[in-house]
């Protein structure tokens, strides 16, 4: 939600007057955008604001991270302790369709590999040092299979539908016009889906996804599916946040990374932080310093309990 949403607190029968297509049954209250929401399309928007970038004359380079060369600073904690911090001045890319692989040199680098970020943060030794040194604190982000299915219901709910998240977790959209909507849901923790490959798994909409949506929606009973797809969440595993700044042991690798499923809404302000840092040494518009990497160190979790 936008800062500044208007929303609206409406009690089972407001919500049932409002949409008479909603089940209320176990409603106690809902809450309702009024305003600054809305959806849009994640493709379209991350290439508008790449065509922009390249039109200001940002140099794009295709190809995949597969390690860093680095210098190495040894120092000693007030305690006796030694500390190695190091400084990345090459990023090592294979281009695309090359089996070479080539340095790049560079001031600093920005880990925004989602659900592969751990593992590119791994190729500086974050999370590979021994028991007790600050180089053991693991980035916490996973790749998470989630599935989206597109369904046709042409008595469904029309043009004043709203994305809505039932309590169950389970949620849909309008998608267009002519009764289409998509929806998912996400699984338990002892549900997870091997990650290994993106099939969908049609069942689950079946077995779990379908009875939540036909509860809230009855017409939802005689939905059809029409298509559907895998993607991955980029989910951290430690409070389910965003991790945003700097390294403290690395302090030229950036984070931007593990949004765990709201990572899209989150992107511009996300971006914006995270060049004003580089550019400035700090954060300037927003202060994001409670999202950076010290928190899994110092046990500060930032808990995000609103995950779909
Ligand atoms: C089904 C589904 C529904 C979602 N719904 C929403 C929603 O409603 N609202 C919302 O806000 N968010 C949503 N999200 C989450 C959102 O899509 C992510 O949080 C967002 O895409 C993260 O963006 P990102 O740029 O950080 O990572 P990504 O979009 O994952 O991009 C990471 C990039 O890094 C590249 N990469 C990885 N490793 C390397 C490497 N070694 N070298 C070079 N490149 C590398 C990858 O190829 C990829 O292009 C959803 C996600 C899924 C899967």
């Amino acid at each position: 939600m936008e800062q500044g949403a208007k929303v609206a607190l409406l009690s089972p029968e407001q919500l049932k007057k409002k949409f008479p297509w909603i089940n209320t049954q176990d409603v106690a209250l809902a809450s309702y955008g009024l305003e600054n929401e809305g959806w849009f399309d994640p493709w379209l928007l991350l290439s508008a604001l790449r065509r922009k970038a390249l039109s200001m004359g940002v140099l794009h380079c295709h190809g995949e991270v597969t390690g860093f060369n680095y210098v190495t600073q040894e120092m000693v904690t007030s305690d006796g302790d030694p500390v190695n911090f190091r400084r990345i001045h090459e990023v090592i890319v294979q281009a695309q369709n090359s089996l070479e692989t080539q340095p790049v040199e560079c001031m600093a680098v920005v880990n925004a590999a989602g659900a592969w970020s751990s593992k590119v943060a791994e190729m500086i030794g974050i999370g590979c040092g021994s028991p007790g040194t600050f180089q053991e604190f693991k980035l916490p982000v996973e790749p998470r299979k989630r599935y989206i299915y597109m369904f046709h219901c042409p008595n469904g709910p029309g043009l004043d539908c709203p994305l809505l998240i039932d309590s169950s977790g389970a949620y849909f959209r309008r998608e267009g016009l002519g009764g289409n909507y998509i929806g998912g849901l996400s699984p338990l923790e002892e549900e997870e889906p091997d990650h290994s490959n993106l099939d969908v798994d049609h069942e689950y909409f079946q077995q779990k996804v379908w009875p939540l949506l036909a509860y809230r929606v009855p017409v939802f009973e005689s939905l059809k599916v029409k298509s559907s797809w895998a993607g991955y969440y980029d989910y951290n595993t430690y409070d389910q946040n965003g991790v945003i700044g700097t390294h403290p042991l690395v302090p030229n690798f950036y984070f931007a990374c593990g949004f765990s499923g709201h990572g899209l809404q989150q992107a511009p302000a996300v971006g914006r932080a995270v060049a004003e840092l580089l550019h400035n040494g700090q954060f300037t518009t927003l202060d994001l310093t409670s999202f950076d990497f010290q928190r899994f160190i110092f046990q500060q979790p930032i808990l995000e309990r609103n995950i779909v």
